[in-house]
This record gives C-alpha cells, sequence and structure tokens, in this order.
C-alpha cells in the first residue's frame, strides 16, 4: 500500500488550489498530471529580484525591486497608447507602464499618493526609466516577499510563469520530510541535504551554481531517482533468481537438425553465446540474461537453438517480439528449418480473438505447442502453459520493467533471455537491465559487404528516383520510407501516401505502401508481396524499423532522415545490407538543415558501429530517445542525467545490491524507508512480489 504521506501528492494536479481543468491541461503537457510530477520540475533559471537601488541608480535593462512613491495616474486617450503611472523616489521620477491597463484595477493596486514595492525590469526610454508591466507590485509589508530570488521553470505556450510558480508552490507545500533512505555514511560523506531540504533548495535557487545538475541538492534528487530505478532492478533479479530454476539440458537432436538445415555455419560469436546461454539453462538457477548483437548479427537462429534446447528436454518455449509483423516474419523464418523436427510452433498476436484464440491457449495449456510466437498478447492473463522452459524477449526496449515481472509470474522457473538490437551504451544498460548478465554477439555473419550510405537534399528527388529504377533493373527490392511528422499520424501517412502516388506513377504496380494504420491481414500480405518479390518497391512509415529481415532488399531511402534518431536510423539502415549484395543507403534531408541534423547525418554516413552511434545520440537526443521509450515514458529519467550523473549510478546499483542482500524484504528502518522512495517514484509494481511488512 502507498504510504499515506504520499497520497495527497499522487492526487491529480487539479486537486491543488486554483488549478482547474484548462490549466491542469497545460500542466500535464508540462510535467505530467500528478502534484508529484509538479515536484520533478526544476527551475532552468532564476531571476534576482534583491536588488533595490534608489530610482537613480536602476541600471538600464536591470531587474530591480524598487520602493517608490505614486504620483499621478495618466489614461491613455485611445487603446493604443499604453496607461502610465508616474512615480518617484527621493532620488528621481519612473513611469510604470501597462499596455490595455485597467483604470479601476491600477488605481486600486497603485493608489496615488501611496508608498509601494515595484519588481520589474528598468528600460530607458527617452532617457527617462520606465517598467513595462511590473512583475511584483505590492505594500512595504509585502517588500520580503518581493525581494527575493525568483525561481524560472520550462514553460510551455498558454501557460503564465507566475501561475506555474505559484502552483509548484502548492505542489510543495504537501510535501513533509520523508523518512531517510539514503545510507547514513553516504549522506553523510556527500553532506546532502535530507529529502525535503533538497527539494525546497532545488526549487528555491540562490544563483547559477543551484541551477546546475551538478548542485548537491539537485545531485541527491537525481541519486534518489536513479536509486529508485536501481532497487526495483534488483528487486526484480532477485525475484527472478529467488525462485528455483530447472536444469535444461537438450540432447541436441533437433538442434543438430535445423544446423544441418541452416544454409551457413553459425558465426563464432553465434557459437560462444550459444555456450553461455546452454551453460545457464543446464544449471539449476534460472537463468537471466542479456543478448546483445547489433542488427543483422544474427539473433533470431540463436534464439531458435535456445528454444529447441528446451523443447528437447520436453519444455516448451515462447519467443515474444513487440510487433505484429515481426512476430509473422519470425515464424515465417523459423518455421521452414523446423519442418523435418516435429516440433509444434504456433502464433499467438492481438489479432488472434475467439475461437482461434481458444484453440491456441488450449494447445499451449496441453503441451501440444513447444514454441510460441507472439507480441504482447502473450502477456495475458489467460495465456497458460503447460511447462514454459525458456522466454526470449526480443528487441526488449519496447517492453518495460512491469511486463518483465509478468513474464516473471508465466513460467515460475522459466530461464529467461532478454535480446536486445538497440546497442546500448554501458551506463544505459545498468539503468534498463540492471545486473542481467550479458551476452554479446560481436561479430557479423560473414561475406557482408559495408553498406553505401549517402546523403542527399530531397530536392534531388528524381535523380534518386532514377538510380532507384537502375537498381531495380538490375534485381534489387528497395525499402522507401518516409517522414516521421512529429505527434501526427495522420500527416505521417498522408506523406507516405503522396510518395506512394508518385512512385506509382512511375513504377507501375510494383509498388506498395505499408503503415501503421494499415489492419494486419492487410499489412501481412503487403510484407508478403515484398518479400516474395511480387513488388520491387516498398513505401514505408516507421513500422518497418524493428526486425524486418528480407535479404534480397538492398536499396534503402529514407526520406526526411533529419527528423529521425540516430539509433533509429541505424536500426532502419539495418534492413538492408543482409546478404552479400552491396546495398545502399540514401538519407534524404529536407531544408534548413541545422547543424545537429548535419552533423547527425555525417556520422551516419561515416560508421556502421552501432554503439557508436549510440554513444553519439545519447551525447545530442539523451536515453528516453535511445530507447524508444519516449512515449511510454519508461526511462525518462526526471532529475537524473545520465550524461552526467553516470558515477552516481555506479554508486546507486552497488547502493542497492548490497541493501536487497541485507535487506531482502525491505523491512528494516532504512529498507521501510526505501519503500517510499519507491512509490515516490512510481515504481509500485515490484511490490506484487515483495512480501508484505
Ligand atoms: P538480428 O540480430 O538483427 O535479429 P537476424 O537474426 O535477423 O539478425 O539475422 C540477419 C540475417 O543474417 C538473416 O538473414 C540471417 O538468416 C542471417 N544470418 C544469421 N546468422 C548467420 C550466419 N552465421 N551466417 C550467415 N548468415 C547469417
Ligand atoms: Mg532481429
Amino acid at each position: 500500500m502507498r504510504p499515506e504521506v504520499l497520497f495527497s501528492l499522487f492526487a491529480p494536479v487539479e486537486s491543488l488550489d486554483g488549478v482547474g481543468a484548462k490549466l491542469s491541461k497545460l500542466i500535464e503537457k508540462l510535467c505530467g498530471d500528478k502534484v508529484a510530477n509538479l515536484l520533478w520540475h526544476l527551475p532552468c533559471g532564476y531571476i534576482d529580484r534583491r536588488f533595490s537601488p534608489s530610482i537613480v541608480n536602476a541600471p538600464d535593462g536591470g531587474i530591480v525591486t524598487l520602493t517608490v512613491t505614486v504620483g499621478s495616474h495618466c489614461p491613455p486617450a485611445n487603446k493604443r497608447v499604453p496607461y502610465r503611472i508616474a512615480c518617484f523616489d527621493d532620488t528621481g521620477n519612473i513611469s510604470l507602464v501597462f499596455f490595455r491597463g485597467h483604470k479601476d484595477y491600477l488605481q486600486k493596486i497603485l493608489p496615488e499618493g501611496s508608498t509601494r514595492i515595484v519588481s520589474g525590469k528598468v528600460e530607458y526610454f527617452n532617457f527617462a526609466p520606465q517598467i513595462t508591466h511590473p512583475d511584483h507590485v505590492g505594500t512595504l509589508e509585502e517588500k520580503d516577499k518581493i525581494m527575493v530570488v525568483e525561481p524560472v521553470y520550462p514553460m510551455t505556450t498558454g501557460l503564465s510563469s507566475k501561475i506555474l510558480l505559484r502552483t509548484i508552490h502548492h505542489a510543495l507545500d504537501r510535501t513533509t520530510e520523508l523518512p531517510e533512505w539514503l545510507d547514513k555514511e553516504h549522506k553523510k560523506r556527500e553532506s546532502w541535504l535530507s529529502w525535503h531540504e533538497a527539494l525546497l533548495k532545488a526549487h528555491n535557487p540562490d544563483g547559477e551554481v543551484d541551477i546546475s545538475p551538478l548542485a548537491p541538492a539537485r545531485t541527491r534528487l537525481a541519486y534518489d531517482e536513479l536509486l529508485a530505478n536501481q532497487v526495483t532492478l534488483a528487486l526484480v533479479r532477485r525475484d527472478i533468481k529467488s525462485l528455483a530454476g530447472i536444469s535444461i539440458n537438450g540432447d541436441n537432436r533437433l538442434r543438430e537438425k535445423v544446423l544441418t538445415a541452416l544454409p551457413f555455419a553459425l558465426t563464432n560469436a553465434q557459437k560462444h553465446t550459444l555456450e553461455e546461454i546452454n551453460t545457464d539453462m543446464a544449471s539449476d538457477s534460472r537463468m537471466l540474461r542479456l543478448l546483445q548483437g547489433d542488427v543483422g548479427s544474427g539473433k533470431t537462429i540463436v534464439a531458435l537453438l535456445s528454444m529447441l534446447n528446451a523443447v528437447e528436454e520436453g519444455k516448451q518455449a515462447a519467443f515474444m517480439v513487440p510487433t505484429d509483423i515481426l512476430s509473422r516474419q519470425h515464424l515465417a523464418t523459423i518455421e521452414p528449418l523446423l519442418k523435418d523436427t516435429g516440433v509444434k510452433i504456433a502464433l499467438l498476436t492481438g489479432r488472434d480473438k475467439g475461437k482461434k484464440r481458444t484453440e491456441i491457449l488450449e494447445s499451449l495449456a496441453s503441451g501440444e505447442i513447444d514454441i510460441i510466437v507472439g507480441t504482447h498478447a502473450l502477456f495475458q492473463k489467460d495465456v497458460i502453459f503447460k511447462d514454459l522452459g525458456l522466454s526470449v524477449i526480443d528487441e526488449q526496449h519496447r517492453f518495460g520493467v512491469h511486463q518483465r515481472l509478468e513474464l516473471t509470474e508465466k513460467g515460475k522457473q522459466a530461464d529467461i533471455l532478454v535480446m536486445t538490437a538497440t546497442p546500448i551504451p554501458r551506463t544505459l544498460t545498468m539503468t534498463f537491465y540492471g545486473d542481467m548478465d550479458v551476452s554479446k554477439l560481436d561479430e557479423f555473419p560473414p561475406n557482408r559487404k559495408p553498406i553505401d550510405t549517402r546523403v542527399a537534399p530531397i530536392s534531388r528527388l528524381e535523380e534518386i528516383t532514377a538510380a532507384t529504377k537502375r537498381a531495380i533493373s538490375d534485381g534489387a527490392r528497395v525499402f522507401w520510407v518516409c517522414p516521421l511528422v512529429e505527434e501526427s499520424e495522420k500527416l505521417d501517412l498522408a506523406a507516405a501516401e503522396v510518395r506512394f502516388e508518385y512512385l506509382q506513377h512511375i513504377f507501375g504496380n510494383k509498388v506498395g505502401l505499408v503503415h501503421g494504420r494499415m489492419k494486419g491481414a492487410e499489412k501481412d500480405a503487403v510484407m508478403e508481396a515484398f518479400s516474395s518479390g511480387e513488388i520491387d518497391i516498398l513505401v514505408a512509415t516507421t513500422v518497418i524499423e524493428v526486425g524486418v529481415d528480407i535479404p534480397e532488399a538492398t536499396v534503402m531511402v529514407i526520406e526526411h532522415a533529419e527528423r529521425f534518431g540516430l539509433a533509429q536510423l541505424h536500426q532502419l539502415r539495418g534492413r538492408i545490407g543482409r546478404s552479400d549484395r552491396q546495398s545502399t543507403c540514401i538519407l534524404l534531408y529536407g531544408m534548413p538543415l541545422t547543424e545537429t541534423a548535419k552533423s547527425r547525418l555525417t556520422i551516419m554516413k561515416e560508421t556502421e558501429d552501432g554503439f557508436k552511434i549510440a554513444e553519439e545520440d545519447l551525447r545530442l537526443r539523451g536515453a528516453g530517445e535511445i530507447l524508444g521509450t519516449k512515449q511510454s515514458g519508461m526511462l525518462e529519467f526526471k532529475m537524473a542525467d545520465i550524461n552526467i550523473h553516470s558515477n552516481l549510478l555506479t554508486t546507486a546499483r552497488n547502493d542497492a545490491r548490497l541493501m536487497i542482500k541485507q535487506d531482502p524484504h525491505l523491512k528494516s528502518e532504512r529498507g521501510i524507508a526505501l519503500r517510499t522512495l519507491l512509490y515516490l517514484f512510481e515504481q509500485d509494481a515490484v511490490f506484487k512480489n515483495l512480501r508484505s511488512g
């Protein structure tokens, strides 16, 4: 149960004073829909209002807080002229200027003859100082409240900074000190403030140093966030590992058949990886292994052979992938290889409903199906295995930690192999996968020619089309990827359709279109037509990004490549260069091209090394984008920045590991405090598996 002190922090922002439907929408867009989200929304700057000179000393362009006597009001003759109020002190005069000022209101807050505190930016106009729309106007008693350093927050259009500031204050008012979850010694060593002090400090910067992500208060908050992440991962691992595993040690009979049927020999990297997996599977503790291999490194066959190891022992295996297309493709790759083995393989996706689904579920439960390939549909509650021995999760970054937990539930003892094509820098691996054992496919199948990558402006479309025509007459098949229009699937699609028509005009019925909005069966039909060579050009939105394997495809055109992330471009490009034929990737860009975009495209041209590309991407764009989790918000750290705080991450990991070892059920004083921390960062799912108290 979520600790009661946190209830009010997880209430919707609308529960805050002065926040209605309209404002809550804006805040949600800015940082999230819960009060806690406002706490994590830290200032990006500040305004120092502590400078309080006399009028004559108020510098042009400076932010000042003045004590003035209000002189006469000069309402304008017409609406285009501003309302002016003359003010003075012993040293000089200054005007306050209000466009479309309301007379009644201004006379109320600035009555003639009164003394007022006025804060804002001084500007000289015709040699006379003035403040246009002062930020604050108050009475003498309010001087201390006005003469402060005011935080400036990242904004969104339509939201006023004053209102945001006020709302964040209301949110902060709901916080109190929480039990300390940091190790006492560690906290002392770092001279960190308590959580509550640090939070208040982070929101009340005193100057430039407090805005830096390395400011002590912010560092502590970042550490808290990383610690929550690492404790969660440590708990997941603990749960997975603590369940007794089963020793799986197949007799090779199926694997031998498949290896003989394969048209190629395994690479050394594949062999080595399989040895590591076999050893893990043979041991009677549970396997939890991450297989990292760049696009095209040949992970699928490793997955298949590992699954067959389980099937040889009379167990079942599940192969989970993020998309429908991919699940079908894996089935299409694997099924022929199993032809003479008697292994029964089936598919289960969200598309399977009613009777068909029931039948699949029945044969899974009876053990008739040996290998099941599928999407999220495999996570459903009613999917029950007779005897699941191995779960393989492909392209795992699309799945969350929570889903990993559900999977843990499914096969109580099943070994787990997670495969990722995204070359993830080490720091990210740690935040996302925690303590998994890692195997690497660091070698590509032989005979691959490097992909020739070219960068060209979209204005050269006709030339590119002509070149495409030549390539096709030489037997090439072409992926044509259409621009990603931010936040608008509709526009995305429109662009793809326009290009489809254009290409159809030139290539006739040899062109196909596939996009995310198509019905499953339609998608399959188009993919099948492309795969079989019935069509030569496949116009696609990014649905082809993940995993599609069509070795005959040797040309890829990517329009508006500047709009894609590097990792995404790398994944896309990985769809070609899968045979011994020369492949070409053409990155078309639109104008104007920013410097960053230019350097991104240059990197793509210069290297095919996924790790190098990922490091660059991390540098240029940030973690969420690399893992493709921006939408799901899964790995979006709110205060930690792994570019900056990577050393904190290492500490947090060691801290979490030690803690879970000493107090596996989080029952000690610190353990209980850590539970609060996990709730605070919404890692509650992990408690399902954690014994209470
Ligand atoms: P990924 O790691 O991206 O999932 P795949 O498993 O799809 O890569 O393999 C990419 C391509 O390489 C496939 O066409 C596959 O048949 C082929 N392949 C895999 N292993 C080898 C190998 N040892 N020798 C030659 N080709 C291979
Ligand atoms: Mg793959």
